[in-house]
């Protein structure tokens, strides 16, 4: 801002003596002061130095006061500069002239000099006040303009009264065309518009502030959101009535930003299928409706073994994978309620990734409700058909759990819940099952076991017992199979048929292996140390364990450390695992029964492998599972199905062993099929290593086999040598 002293006022006038005078007056006053001694010399003066106020004489011989002001607010510098007009009082034509040509004031001439002084500091003073209001309308509209805001003032009757040119920019139209609020109406939806009508009418006529968001089309034929705000308040200054003051600001982007935040919150970003929350909130939404609780149903399908999926082929595959099986599964369902005859919007399902292996499906409507369970067989058969995912072929297996609301619980949370224990629950069927009261104790008790387990290691609570396994012929102890044992400090013991999935699934298996492997190894060593020899140990496997790369790695570790050969040990793994853990783990096992180590197929007959699959296993053994050797004595068919295996286990030079030998009676039986090892309570249960080493002390199993051999029959005699055994090294 420029000071008083800096300030230049030009003087105009042909009578040098009251010049003489304002000059005197003016400089005295601090100002810089230029004189012209005529009209033609003043616009001189005003073009060369661009005063910030001039002073004119109205007569004046060559050019009046009036015509230079006129020349000077024709120029576009010279609009707002102001202009001191000095008449006689009593010429009230000269004072109306001055105004008519553009003179921000006038003064009698001749006066005393320090009243036209002040008037001069009035006119700058009021000159600068303007430019700064000027300055900061600009910047009031420079900021409205970023943050796309702009202000209409109307009339109660909705005509323009002003109109801040961002709001002219929304519509794409000068704001000039916007002579009033119905021109905004009409570019509304209907409904919208309607509402809107009514809001400006309430405001108008009763005050009552409103403010709503609109969704409209710019001039470009763009989506825009608007958010409009609207208030009545008295006119400013005059009188009239009040006016009603409309902000508009331009929404778009910011509704955009909420749109993408809205979306990620009810998304999951690796499948892009909506996630838990949102699918606890439709059930929420089911819930409260007019049907609610009757008809809404919650199930959660489990895809089984999907990490392992992913660490054989990728995260990006386990998402492709459940995203595929989510779209096969809203197939199925919809499929199955058309082919029911169930026309209902209700129909198609909503299904979200409700945890990491696990996708949940909400059904609504009576009718499909209903048909709940044959809803859920259908879709599992759909779910589990061979598909082709990133190139890979596949065949995955779910399993699911169904909650009802009206029976199990009336929030979303618990119904998510219940729904995920069901499928836990028939997770080993691949099939599915209901919620019950009583599934929620397992699970419960399943929750603390698993917390439990992971102290059991350090607390020293995991023990070993070893189950003899002998060879019919020669009656030679081959090996002994070591089984974990975990006394819990509550629960008392607790059966590795229980323990060891939680292990699994909780991937608390990998440090309870290896520590089954080092153990079962040294105690081999003492045995051997003490002399008690030709006989191995045998270790079992899980599919987690199988899974791991690092597995050879480990169990060379075990043997190194105990100083045992690698065919001392025998490692038991069932067929659902080798045939699931793919072609990786197959040459884990390969390179491992390359090394010496021995490789047994434990339970064999309770999975689904051909015996054409089983031909292709890397094994030495088939263990025969203890429900084939259980039905042996009542049931012929067993009989024939065992003799085959053992046949077949012949033909492809792989020892065979019966498990669970409970009697004399199937040992007897065993023999005479030709049964190559048996193994069972009826020979030995599982003994502490000491109690083992009294076990071998006192002969072993040698009396009890040699009994059964004399009531064996001469001729069913084995007709081939027995194969080799480990433990002889
Ligand atoms: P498995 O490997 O098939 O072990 C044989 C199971 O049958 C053992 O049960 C054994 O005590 C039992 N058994 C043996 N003879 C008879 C009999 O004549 N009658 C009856 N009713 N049962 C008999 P256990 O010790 O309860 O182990 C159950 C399963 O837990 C094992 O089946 C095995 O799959 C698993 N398991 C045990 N220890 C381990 C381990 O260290 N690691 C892994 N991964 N799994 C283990
Ligand atoms: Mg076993
Ligand atoms: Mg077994």
């Amino acid at each position: 801002m420029t000071t008083v002293k800096e300030k230049t006022i030009l003087i105009a006038d042909d009578d040098p003596s009251s010049t003489l005078l304002a000059e005197a007056a003016l400089a005295d006053a601090g100002f810089r002061v230029l004189v012209a001694n005529g009209g033609e010399e003043a616009l001189r003066q005003f073009e060369a130095h661009r005063p910030d106020c001039l002073v004119l004489d109205v007569m004046m011989p060559d050019l009046s006061g009036f015509d230079v002001c006129r020349r000077v607010r024709a120029r576009p510098d010279g609009r707002r500069v102001p202009i001191l007009m000095l008449t006689n009082l009593s010429d009230h034509a000269s004072i109306s002239e001055s105004y008519n040509v553009g003179a921000s004031d006038f003064t009698q001439k001749d006066k005393h000099p320090r009243l036209l002084v002040e008037r001069v500091r009035f006119l700058l003073r009021d000159r600068d006040l303007e430019d700064e209001l000027v300055t900061s309308q600009a910047r009031l509209e420079q900021a409205q303009r970023i943050a796309r805001v702009g202000h209409w003032e109307l009339g109660v009757d909705g005509t323009s009264l002003a109109v801040s040119p961002l709001v002219g920019e929304l519509f794409g139209l000068t704001s000039g065309k916007l002579a009033s609020y119905a021109d905004f109406l009409a570019r509304l939806a209907p409904e919208d518009a309607a509402e809107t009508r009514a809001a400006f009418r309430a405001c108008a006529e009763a005050g009552i502030e409103y403010s709503r968001d609109h969704r409209m089309e710019d001039c470009s034929g763009s989506a825009v959101v608007l958010h409009q705000q609207a208030q009545r308040l008295p006119r400013s200054g005059e009188s009239g009535g009040p006016v009603i003051l409309v902000t508009l600001q331009d929404i778009t982007r910011l509704q955009r930003a909420e749109d993408t935040a809205r979306t990620l919150m009810y998304t999951d970003v690796a499948t892009r299928l909506p996630n838990r929350r949102y699918f606890a909130e439709s059930i929420e939404v089911a819930l409260s409706g007019p049907e609610g609780g009757e008809h809404t149903v919650v199930i959660a399908v489990r895809v089984q073994n999907l990490d392992r999926a992913v660490a054989a082929h990728g995260e990006g595959f386990g998402n492709a994978l459940l995203a595929s099986v989510a779209k096969r599964i809203v197939d199925a369902i919809t499929i199955f309620a058309a082919t029911r005859f169930v026309r209902d919007d209700a129909v198609i399902p909503t299904v979200a990734r409700i945890a990491g292996d696990e996708l949940g499906i909400l059904l609504k409507g009576g009718p499909l409700v209903a048909q709940m369970a044959t809803a859920t067989a259908s879709m599992l058969s759909v779910v589990s058909r061979p598909l082709v995912c990133l190139g890979i072929e596949y065949v995955p297996v779910a399993s699911a759990g169904i909650a009802v609301a009206a029976h199990d619980g009336t929030d979303a949370d618990s119904l998510i819940s219940y729904a995920h224990i069901a499928a836990n629950q028939s997770a080993d069927v691949g099939g599915y099952s209901f919620y019950s009261e009583q599934l929620q104790t397992l699970s419960r008790r399943r929750l603390s076991l698993e917390s439990d387990l992971r102290l059991a290691v350090e607390r020293d609570q995991l023990d070993l017992v070893f189950q003899p396994r002998v060879m019919l012929a020669g009656h030679r102890l081959v090996s002994v199979e070591a089984l974990l044992r975990w006394q819990h400090p509550e629960l008392g013991s607790v059966s590795p048929a229980e323990f060891i999935p939680i292990a699994e699934q909780s991937a608390l298996i990998g440090d309870i292996g290896r520590w089954v492997l080092a153990r079962a190894c040294e105690q081999l060593t003492r045995w051997r140390a003490a002399g008690l020899s030709g006989f191995g140990v045998a270790v079992n496997l899980s599919p987690r364990q199988l899974a791991d790369k690092d597995l050879p790695r480990a169990v060379h570790a075990a043997l190194v450390h105990a100083r045992l050969p690698a065919q001392a040990l025998e490692l038991e793994i069932t067929e659902t695992c080798v045939v699931a853990a793919g072609e990786d783990a197959r040459r884990r096992l390969d390179e491992l029964r390359a090394s010496g180590v021995q490789v047994a197929l434990d339970d064999f007959g309770t999975g689904y492998s051909s015996l054409g699959q089983i031909r292709r296993l890397p094994v030495d053994c088939l263990k025969l599972d203890r429900s084939l050797i259980a039905d042996l004595r009542l049931d012929r068919g067993a009989q024939g199905i065992v003799a085959a295996v053992f046949a077949m286990a012949r033909t492809l030079g792989v020892r065979s062993c019966a498990e669970g030998v409970g009697d004399a009676e199937t040992l007897r039986m065993l023999t005479d099929l030709g049964c190559d090892e048996v193994q069972g309570y009826y020979v030995c249960k599982p003994l502490d290593a000491a109690a083992l080493a009294t076990w071998i002390g006192r002969g072993g199993a040698d009396s009890l086999l040699a009994a059964a051999a004399a009531a064996t029959s001469e001729d069913s005699v084995p007709t081939t040598e027995p194969l080799t055994a480990p433990g002889t090294a």
